[in-house]
């Protein structure tokens, strides 16, 4: 008997030993919690169902500047800014009810100098038998993201202010566009009907003095000494300057009333321009050839007179063994248009001067003209919607370009 009694005591203190050891173990692993959950960067506080702090780790403590135990079991309420009370009581009411994560953002003062903005996060109804007695709410400062954003706000704010001031700016700058353009078209049509008027008014009295001179110089032909027949010739031969100065003039100022456009065919408007020159191109022997060309819309006439003026000038101001090519290329929405010849070139000192009414480069001695041709094409060009430019080597030839818009896809030229 005393021998199991013995044996029995040996035993109970055995199985004391583990109990030490397991509750030592156990003491051991809370505190490692405890520490976890003290030291952790997010907040945590239990919250009873009236909102009383019953636990709080020490990063909750420090967010609201207290001390951990002077604030077990007191309310949190009064370190909740005014106005967001309600979101808190609600935060709370909706923990009660509700099931799922729950998140509100509010601000907090209390006891601190400066209003921090905070998350709470509660895990609301995931275990009634804890979560209907207290709520394990996260809490989170997120007054650098909120500073941040507020910032972002301002800069947005700042950046839509800019944007609307710009737009006013670039209205008003578009008004006064549209106006000045308004009254540049106004001013372009007045001088086209100067220059329709005064050239139409000036061809009659050249007209009389081109008669008259010959006349005088037919019905004097014995009598007058060879001085003032000489000076009678180049009065005629003046007047007969000035007329084609005129005409010409004319034309181009005819060129702004713009007739109906219409789809052009432009095969066919380069095969009028060539059979216009046909003698021309034969006299000089030059070697003509063309790319298959697109339809564009536009006045004909027009676009006839301005391949025409182009191939003239390449056949006129041209050297041995006379080659042109017509070429075009499709550029976004535009065809480019290319006459290319193996000419006597332009000094590019002179590009802006060519395209000028009565500018030439020549004296008319040299080469006939009167400097109009570039000028009637440039702005049959700007008439259609495109531009007209050139480059050149003085001794190698020019290539002019134009461009007309595309007005329809043609896979051909796609
Ligand atoms: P015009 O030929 O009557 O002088 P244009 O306006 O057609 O008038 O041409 C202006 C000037 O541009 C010409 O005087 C000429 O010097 C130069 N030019 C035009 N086309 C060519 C060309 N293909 N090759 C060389 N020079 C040219």
């Amino acid at each position: 008997m005393v021998e199991e009694l013995q044996t029995y005591r040996e035993e109970l203190q055995a199985q004391n030993h583990e109990l030490r050891q397991m509750r030592e173990k156990l003491e051991a692993s809370r505190d490692r919690y405890a520490r976890l959950f003290d030291f952790a960067p997010i907040g945590y506080i239990s919250f009873d169902r009236g909102g009383c702090i019953q636990e709080i780790n020490l990063t909750a403590a420090g967010i609201l500047n207290q001390e951990r135990v002077g604030l077990i079991g007191k309310p949190f309420i009064p370190y909740v800014v005014k106005q967001d009370v309600k979101l808190f009581l609600n935060h709370l009411n909706r923990c009660k009810k509700e099931t799922g994560k729950i998140t509100t953002e509010i601000s907090l003062t209390g006891f601190r100098k400066n209003v921090i903005a905070v998350e709470l996060t509660t895990v609301a109804g995931a275990d009634p038998e804890i979560y209907t007695e207290c709520f394990q709410t996260a809490m989170i400062d997120i007054s650098a993201r909120k500073l941040a954003e507020a910032k972002l706000q301002e800069a947005y704010d700042e950046l839509e202010k800019r944007v609307e001031e710009r737009t006013c700016e670039l209205k008003e700058a578009q008004e006064q566009l549209e106006k000045h353009a308004g009254q540049l078209m106004k001013s372009n049509l007045e001088l086209e009907q100067f220059a329709y008027v005064a050239s139409h008014d000036l061809k009659e009295p050249l007209r009389m003095i081109a008669s008259y001179a010959e006349l005088l110089e037919f019905s004097s032909k014995e009598k007058l000494e060879e001085e003032p027949r000489t000076f009678l010739k180049f009065i005629r031969s003046g007047a007969a300057r000035a007329q084609q100065l005129v005409e010409e003039l004319l034309e181009y100022a005819a060129l702004g009333g713009r007739g109906k456009f219409q789809v052009v065919a432009l095969e066919m408007v380069l095969k009028n321009a060539l059979t216009a020159l046909d003698l021309f191109i034969r006299e000089t022997n030059a070697q003509v050839l063309c790319d298959p060309l697109p339809e564009v819309k536009g006045d004909p006439g027009q676009l006839a007179q301005l391949f025409q003026n182009l191939i003239a000038n390449s056949l006129k101001y041209r050297q041995e063994a006379v080659k042109i090519r017509i070429s075009v290329s499709r550029e976004s929405n535009e065809w480019i248009f290319r006459v290319k010849d193996n000419g006597i070139g332009i000094d590019l000192q002179f590009a802006d001067k060519i395209f000028k009414v009565f500018q030439r480069l020549h004296g008319k001695h040299e080469y006939e003209g009167t400097g109009i041709g570039l000028a009637i094409c440039k702005k049959i060009t700007e008439l259609h919607g495109g531009r007209i430019w050139f480059n050149s080597k003085i001794g190698k030839g020019s290539t002019f370009y134009f461009s007309l818009p595309v007005v329809s896809d043609n896979p051909v030229f796609a």
